[in-house]
């Protein structure tokens, strides 16, 4: 018998299909596998489940959706569309369904989203981001300013550290001031580094959720060559988003031969060296880190795989040995690390966290296409905070800082704040 070779990086359904044949629709891929869940008021996982009930909603519906439209037995209507975009991509059935099977849910998601995008049935606004992509070099299609043109005077061509500062904070206004104090907290610290300001890609993550492949191909090939093309020896992303990309979605494409980190890291490292020293503050009280899906379960570091499937003991088994993505591999400790050093009382935890943290809303370019269920879902973490006694929400995820804001009115006594201002607050003057 021939074998088929199989492979991890995907191009259409079909070519994934050995993966979703294996879904035993137990529906597990709504919920953190059980034994995580800590609270019958927080113990589902899926956003778009939590907000439309339907089963159509979940990962499992959709590798049932794949399976039908790939085999010719129903369309992409306006609402299977609607089902496919109303999703976050936040990542959280596919480690779910990991627990216990090896399924790739989220992948399987991509190549719906790229169905939609090659039938021309794109989202008037996803359809002005990808515009902007290509004329702008970013995704931001509310106003913009910028907030990176000032940061030449403190970049160090021949630095070994290669700052990725990414569109959302060289563009978002509502971020200027953290990214003044990001680069203040680094010149404090006496860390050289370099930033490419107008000459750094976008990194093409919209372009990947919105479904456009060539597109992102091709901005995944200029951010590689932009890296070696820097000498840098480290790349460090400022934002999340980012970082997943780097690592988890270029590489596909086009290995980055330099590590990636994210700024947690790199603030970590700082402490630990003693570049940067904390004082303990006093007014920080039930504080909580909230784990972003980029950061955590989706920022793993991809691994290509080609091989087989062959049958032991009458079991199905890869050779050579299929690396899964258990959504382990991003950054979970070092915000926590930095945490736990400056706070005078224990870390609170969410309920639903690390690889199973529930999702703020900012992942998949839902926002541009369904406002209210991003607020929706903001609101939902924002609930599970206050029902835990946590009042303030770090978190270093620019996107999930913003979705978490915009919900926050309705909690008086929650407020949101970034890493970076929590340690400006901490540092001690030399
Ligand atoms: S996708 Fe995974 S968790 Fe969901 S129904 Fe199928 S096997 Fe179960
Ligand atoms: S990616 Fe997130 S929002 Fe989408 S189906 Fe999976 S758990 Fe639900």
């Amino acid at each position: 018998m021939t074998e088929i070779l199989l492979k991890n990086v995907f191009e259409n359904l079909d070519e994934i299909k050995y993966s979703r044949q294996r879904c035993i629709r137990c529906n597990m891929c709504k919920f953190p596998p059980l034994a995580r869940v800590e609270h019958k008021d927080h113990s589902i996982g899926c956003p778009s489940y939590e907000e439309f009930l339907f089963t159509a909603n979940t990962g499992g519906g959709m590798v049932i959706m794949a399976d039908s439209l790939n085999e010719g037995r129903s369309k992409i209507s306006d609402e299977v569309k609607d089902i496919i975009f109303g999703c976050t991509l936040c990542g959280a059935c596919d480690v779910s369904c990991k627990y216990g099977t090896d399924i790739e849910i989220f992948e399987t998601q991509l190549l719906l989203r790229k169905k939609v995008f090659d039938e021309g049935k794109t989202y008037p606004n996803h359809k002005k981001i990808l515009e902007s992509i290509i004329d702008n070099n970013h995704p931001i299609i509310t106003k913009v300013s910028k907030n990176n043109q000032a940061l030449n005077v403190f970049s160090n061509n021949k630095a070994d550290t290669l700052i990725w500062v990414g569109p959302n904070f060289s563009y978002e206004p509502r971020l200027a001031k953290w990214l003044d104090q990001i680069i203040s907290l680094l010149k404090k610290a006496g860390k050289q580094f370099q930033i490419l300001t107008n000459k750094e890609p976008y990194a093409g993550r919209a372009a990947l959720e919105i479904g456009d492949q060539e597109l992102f191909k091709n901005q995944a090939y200029k951010t590689v060559r932009a890296i070696d093309s820097s000498g840098a020896k480290e790349v460090v992303c400022l934002s999340a988003e980012d970082f997943s990309t780097l690592r988890s979605q270029i590489p596909k494409y086009k290995s980055i031969n330099v590590p990636v980190k994210h700024i947690t890291e790199l603030y970590d490292e700082l402490i630990k060296s003693k570049k940067i020293k904390l004082k303990r503050v006093p007014s920080l009280l039930n504080v909580a880190w909230h784990d972003p899906c980029y950061l955590g379960r989706l920022g793993g570091q991809f691994k290509h795989w080609q091989g087989v499937i062959k049958k032991s003991n009458g079991l199905p088994i890869y050779e050579p040995a299929r690396p899964i993505n258990y959504g382990t591999g991003g950054v979970f400790e070092p915000p926590r690390n930095i945490l736990n050093k400056l706070l005078v009382e224990e870390l609170k935890e969410f309920s639903r966290r690390n690889e199973y943290t529930f999702n703020a809303g900012e992942t998949g370019q839902t926002v541009a296409i369904m406002p209210e269920f991003v607020y929706a879902t903001a609101h939902r973490r924002l609930q599970e905070a206050e029902d835990l006694g946590i009042q303030t929400i770090v978190t270093e995820c620019p996107l999930a800082y913003l979705s978490l804001q915009k919900a926050a009115k309705d909690f008086v006594d929650i407020k949101i704040i970034s890493l970076t201002q929590v340690i400006s607050q901490a540092i001690e003057d030399k």
